[in-house]
């Protein structure tokens, strides 16, 4: 647990938060500010900060709540479909350092693109896939 973290505040019930599910390692409350309505994160109840440093048991309970609540979303806002993201680090568009995990309800013709994408330039794939192997 974090005293400075929001989300710690959230688990420790200091923080007001619309709670939808909740098991001993997890919590999925909605978003403050949704993309969509049921816009819900997922977060694991011990404090760590990203993908970077959270325990793999965190992690796979994480996964494992987030396609449970996933599921129910589509059930109860009717969504045709919903995005997983997750933001590591300041870089990469995150303001609260405790891991969390966003399952965006998607409906058709609702607009939001999330990702810009480009091609692969000419022999620039294979050197990069060489070096994340390397790396594991
Ligand atoms: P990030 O950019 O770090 O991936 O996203 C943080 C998310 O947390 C944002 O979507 C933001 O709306 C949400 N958020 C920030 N503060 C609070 C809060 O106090 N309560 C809830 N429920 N969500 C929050
Ligand atoms: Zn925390």
């Amino acid at each position: 647990m974090s005293t400075d973290c929001i989300f710690c505040e959230i688990v420790r019930g200091e923080l007001p938060s619309f709670k939808v599910y909740e098991d001993e390692r997890t919590l999925a409350f909605l978003d403050i500010r949704p993309v969509n309505i049921g816009h819900t994160l997922v977060i694991p109840k011990a404090h760590s900060h990203n993908i970077f440093d959270i325990a793999p048991e965190d992690w796979t309970a994480v996964a494992g709540t987030a396609r449970k609540v996933a599921i129910a979303i589509e059930k109860a806002v009717g969504c045709d479909g919903i995005n997983l993201a997750m933001n590591n680090r300041e870089h990469a568009g995150q303001v609260v350092f405790h891991p969390h995990v966003h399952l965006i309800p998607r409906f058709k013709g609702d607009g939001i693109k999330l990702m810009p994408q480009r091609a692969y330039h000419e022999g620039e794939a294979e050197p990069i896939a060489q070096k994340i192997r390397a790396a594991l």
